[in-house]
């Protein structure tokens, strides 16, 4: 039986109770981290933290948590359930009222929840590993702040479903202008001629810790071109690769999209190249980056 974390006790999971009443579940209104961990070591975790407290503090949930508090709540959870290859799932809901009204109630203390989940062992981008994936394309039908990392996940579940009904694993979104936003759940990348571009950071994308440090560890250790930057959907169609990034997945090669292939509709060898750089720098010390720095 796995153990979690909730309201300062470590449980067997089907022992932990939250309330009907927590408005986590009345209104989605939380903020939600993954933080994945290889055999006990974790990836990005400053940036996770950072970008779950500005999300807290951007919708006004108080939760005085210092970076120590979390890595010792999350170690402790770790020792419990086995070093092995785990994504760490952390949510914070704005917590249980007496009723339900949609003004934040006064005096309520936040719903601190946190769990673990296994995930697959970290990709290597070597030759012949890599386990490419095919998308849909669809119009970026969710709410227009998509740099929180809300727990309303509605419009992001519906459009993955959409992904997946029409036979493929995920779905690429883009806005009323065409323009590139991200897939339902992680980041996304093209490679053109050799340069690698990627949406710039605003509200209408996740700012993913996998792009933060893909990006960061692309320019510090490659010369491969790099570019933040809007990008249309031609562009995308036109593209030689095509990437998704989330911290469970790392980088992961698009080799259709719509049932159009990508370049040659196989993986390119710009993504072996990355995954590489990935996996051999992403334990790096990277404190101090932040999930809007290279906004
Ligand atoms: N965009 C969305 C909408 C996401 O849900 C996620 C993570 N699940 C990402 C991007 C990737 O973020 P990260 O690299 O921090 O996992």
């Amino acid at each position: 039986m796995s153990e979690v974390y909730l309201n300062g006790r470590f449980m067997p999971s089907d022992e932990a109770r939250i309330s009907p009443m927590d408005r986590g579940f009345l209104f989605g209104d939380g903020i939600y981290e993954v933080i994945p961990s290889y055999q006990g070591r974790l990836v990005g975790f400053h940036p996770h933290i950072d970008r779950m407290q500005s999300g807290l503090a951007e919708i006004g949930i108080c939760c005085p948590w210092s970076h120590a508090q979390w890595l010792a709540m999350i170690e402790e959870l770790l020792a419990r359930n086995g070093s092995g290859d785990l994504g760490i799932y952390l949510h914070v809901s704005r917590g249980t009222d007496v009723k339900r009204g949609h003004a934040f109630p006064v005096g309520v203390a936040p719903t601190i929840f946190a769990f673990t989940f296994a995930i697959n062992p970290p990709p290597t981008g070597l030759p012949g590993s890599a386990k490419p994936i095919q998308v849909a394309s669809a119009l970026d039908l969710r709410w227009k702040r998509c740099h929180i990392k809300s727990t309303s996940l509605l419009g992001n579940v519906l459009h993955h479903q959409q992904g997946i009904a029409a036979g493929y694993q995920e779905t690429l979104l883009f806005n009323e202008q065409d323009e590139l936003t991200e897939g339902s759940s992680c980041n996304a990348f093209i490679v053109k001629h050799g340069v690698i571009s990627t949406p710039a950071l605003d509200h209408q994308i996740l700012p993913g810790i996998t792009r933060l440090l893909l990006l960061q560890i692309l320019r510090a250790h490659s010369s491969l071109q790099v570019e933040e930057r809007v990008i249309s959907k031609a562009e995308v169609f036109d593209a030689d690769e095509v990437w998704l990034t989330s911290s469970s997945k790392e980088l992961m090669p698009v080799i259709a999209i719509d049932g159009q292939p990508v370049g040659h509709g196989d993986v390119g060898a710009i993504w072996y190249q990355a995954q590489q750089l990935f996996s051999a720098h992403k334990f790096d010390d990277l404190a101090g980056l932040s999930p809007t720095t290279l906004a």
